[in-house]
């Protein structure tokens, strides 16, 4: 009875034990917050368990037009790292950050990354004195800049951002340095292998029909490194109205070239991608994922499975 009795007790401070150091693990998790949900995969890919990262901009969601709660604001001022996309991506997370009184550091992920100019060859816009373009003025004070902010559709680039991701983690938590290098010198290796499958999946597409129309220009990464033409009828800002000159010149080069599908995108509004299928009479394809990952069982919920899903409805239509 009394050995019984001990056993009990033996097990009982065994269980508070256990419950109390997971607490403590989950307390000690590092807070990182960071703009939207492509980044998020990235930090939760490189921190595991000892990270708790939050995104601002929910998946699924455009952040072009986001609105940061004074909830959100609150989140910043606790977090132990901060870090954002840079480039024009997040016109309000500076704000965001001072008004929250957080103190730490706030990381840029693409930094070092080469700089890819939004280019634009049609007719309708005209450049100041400077040779900048002028198309931004119809962004209601937000803007992109002049670089292409949608860095992660390069695979070679997502290797530089993921670098400067877990160099800043490591510097906000030395002694996890060595797990977060391991983490990351495995996702490297995932990354290789993504790219060695985008250019095989791209070479299967006849060159001439490697030509894609989507909503927004978010896809200028994805042209320049591995040879798709991509062609929008939005700016690079899903906030730019379409110019009826610009709907014009698309619906031109569709009826002139050898245009195989329409895609839409998850966080746009579509119709400007119906009107043109509608001119042309060409088929509009699946929902491209352009600046959000869908919710984590959806077909696109971490960065690799958005790559290789946008990379296969592409192939797929044009093949
Ligand atoms: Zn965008």
């Amino acid at each position: 009875m009394i050995l019984r009795f001990f056993t009990f007790i033996a097990l009982f401070f065994c269980i508070v034990s256990f419950n109390l150091s997971d607490v403590s693990a989950k307390e000690n998790r590092k807070k990182v917050v960071v703009s939207f949900s492509i980044l998020e995969d990235i930090v939760s890919v490189i921190g595991g368990k000892r990270v708790h990262v939050t995104s601002l901009v929910r998946r699924n969601m455009d952040l072009h037009m986001f609105q940061p709660t004074p909830r959100q604001a609150k989140i910043v001022s606790s977090a132990d790292l901060v870090i954002m996309n840079g480039l024009g991506l997040e016109g309000w997370m500076e704000r965001l950050v001072k008004a929250s009184g957080y103190k730490g550091k706030t990381i840029v992920a693409t930094d070092n990354i080469p700089k890819l100019k939004f280019e634009d060859d049609h007719d309708d816009h005209k450049k100041d004195d400077h040779g900048h373009k002028k198309d931004h003025d119809d962004h209601h004070g937000h803007g992109h800049g002049e670089w292409d902010p949608h860095v992660w559709l390069s695979v070679p680039n997502m290797k530089i951002y993921v670098t400067n991701v877990a160099e800043a983690m490591s510097r906000m938590d030395p002694s996890s340095k060595t797990y977060y290098m391991k983490n990351l010198k495995k996702y490297m290796s995932d990354l290789d292998n993504l790219d060695k499958f985008i250019r095989r999946s791209v070479n299967s597409i006849p060159k001439k029909d490697r030509v894609v129309i989507t909503s927004h220009e978010a896809f200028g990464h994805l042209s320049n490194e591995y040879g798709i033409e991509m062609l929008a009828p939005q700016g690079l800002s899903t906030e730019t109205r379409a110019r009826a000159s610009r709907i014009a010149s698309i619906v031109r080069f569709i009826k002139k070239n050898s245009v195989k599908a329409l895609f839409p995108e998850n966080i746009t509004d579509n119709r400007l991608i119906q009107q043109i299928a509608k001119q042309t009479n060409i088929k509009i394809g699946s929902s491209l994922y352009s600046d959000a990952l869908s919710e984590k069982n959806g077909p696109a919920g971490t960065y690799l499975n958005y790559m290789r899903y946008n990379i296969e409805t592409i192939v797929n239509v044009l093949k």
